[in-house]
């Protein structure tokens, strides 16, 4: 018999969570007044909740679902694997399957040089690995001042402390003292809102440059690493000028500063290829992976590390760093499966091909909305920016900064997640959605936006 209460009516549940759960990123009171919705099942692209509605999930959870919900093949690999051996660790010399094939089919999907992985439960983790690991390279390169790490405003690497501190989240700064030491950030390549009166390929120059003014402030011999995802997603679906990337590159490798690509969100798929890095052309010197490497059905994170870094710290001695469920045998299981099943049924190839360019093709169509400034995509990661002023791309500062939010409010009313970052709406459907899915995702969306902007005029 199961101890999970799914017979108890909403208002129930909707109690018992108000008096004993704390919601992550949330306001809790406003939260506990209104009350949770509750998430009972899923099934591919949608969810049904505690009254029997079928929402599109237009964010995959949180991002991550790539695969869709309901592939029974993953909870029989974490069955059969949970009577086998269903915890060992990697500590101390010791291995077990799970773990080697999957670090061993990682290396064959990652690009270049990128051969080999430290495991950890989650992005943040993982990021909180890169910046140990960043650190104890250049000390074993004889450098041991280069210990900064560059990063981006309004970036998203995680919620640890080290994650949060590489993340440029003015929020989340502001709560237990932020960043860490040694932690700097740049501006970040966002064109719509920040780039005045350049063109999108001066601006992205432009912000690239700053790397290199950041590094000449700090000293060449005083930086570790510079970490950014391939497109910024918490932070808005943020996708950079063509000109960003390459000039990225030649400044990491003219300066002997290695490149942490953080693919948590643009990972397995979902910028249509396997890895951001690859539609971006980007040779990362270390990837952050989490998310759509288990499609979020187990909690599993890590980083991919080139030859040269793997190296040079496994010729170091011990690296005093891990985790009780680094390379856990049930994740490393699911997530081998998982990656059997993008990979067989051509879903990553088929999105790259086919479902992100009519995503595209829709979507770009938003931009004509009234309310609509700017539509942006790459893959199946997409924003769009809410505005009272086309010409002008302004933002909604007189309405407070809740349009966004509002929006938000009508597209779950209209059994559609969307999310909002400020009075940006964002997107990021499982890869598995289908063109009349994306069909009933757009309808929803326009609806939701028509009853926004009738709640402004
Ligand atoms: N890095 C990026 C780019 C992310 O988007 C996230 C989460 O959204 C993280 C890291 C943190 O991952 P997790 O929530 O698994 O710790």
């Amino acid at each position: 018999m199961t101890l999970i209460p799914n017979h108890l009516p909403t208002a129930d549940l909707q109690a018992l969570d108000a008096a004993h759960h704390m919601h992550p990123f949330t306001d809790g009171d406003e939260l506990n007044a209104k009350g949770a919705r509750i998430i009972t099942r899923a099934d591919g692209v949608y969810l049904t909740d505690s009254e029997g509605a079928q929402i599109l999930d237009g964010m995959a959870g949180l991002w991550c679902v790539n695969l869709g919900y309901g592939r029974t093949e993953l909870a029989d690999v974490a069955a059969e694997q949970m009577r086998q051996l269903p915890y060992y660790n990697t500590f101390f010399q010791t291995s077990h399957p799970p773990v080697i094939a999957l670090a061993k089919r990682l290396a064959e999907l990652a690009p270049g040089d990128l051969n080999h992985v430290f495991f950890a439960g989650s992005g943040s983790e993982a990021n909180d690995t890169n910046i140990r690991m960043v650190r104890h390279y250049w000390a074993a390169r004889g450098k041991p001042s280069k210990k900064t790490i560059i990063a981006r405003k309004n970036g998203y690497h995680g919620s640890t402390l080290g994650g949060a501190s590489l993340g440029g989240m003015s929020g989340m700064h502001a709560q237990g003292g932020l960043p860490i030491p040694d932690v700097t950030h740049i501006d970040q390549p966002n064109w719509y809102h920040e780039g005045g009166d350049t063109s999108p390929e001066e601006f992205g120059l432009e912000r690239a440059r700053q790397l290199e003014a950041e590094i000449a402030r700090l000293g060449e011999d005083n930086v570790a690493a510079f970490i950014a995802e391939p497109v910024q997603g918490a932070g808005g679906v943020i996708v950079p000028p063509e000109t960003y990337w390459p000039e990225i590159q030649r400044i990491c490798d003219a300066h002997e500063i290695l490149l942490i690509a953080d693919e948590v969100i643009t990972g397995f798929g979902r910028t249509g290829n396997w890895f951001g890095s690859q539609t971006w052309n980007i040779r990362p010197d270390i990837m952050t992976i989490a998310k759509g490497l288990s499609s979020g059905y187990v909690p599993i994170g890590g980083s991919i590390v080139s030859d040269h870094v793997a190296e040079t710290i496994n010729g170091a001695g011990d690296f005093n760093h891990g985790y009780t469920y680094s390379g856990h045998p049930v994740a490393a299981a699911v997530a081998l499966e998982n990656l059997r099943i993008l990979d067989e049924e051509g879903i990553v190839t088929r999105c790259g091909a086919e479902t992100a360019p009519y995503l595209r093709e829709k979507w770009m169509q938003l931009a004509d909305h009234p309310l609509v400034g700017e539509a942006r995509i790459s893959g199946m990661m997409a924003g769009i920016a809410l505005t009272p002023d086309k010409a002008a791309r302004a933002s909604f500062a007189a309405e407070g900064g809740t349009v966004g939010l509002r929006c938000r409010e009508r597209c779950f009313a209209n059994n559609l997640v969307m999310r909002h970052v400020g009075d940006n709406m964002i997107i990021a459907p499982p890869l598995v959605i289908s063109k009349s899915e994306i069909d009933t995702l757009i309808e929803r969306a326009v609806k939701s936006l028509d009853e926004t902007l009738a709640s402004i005029t």
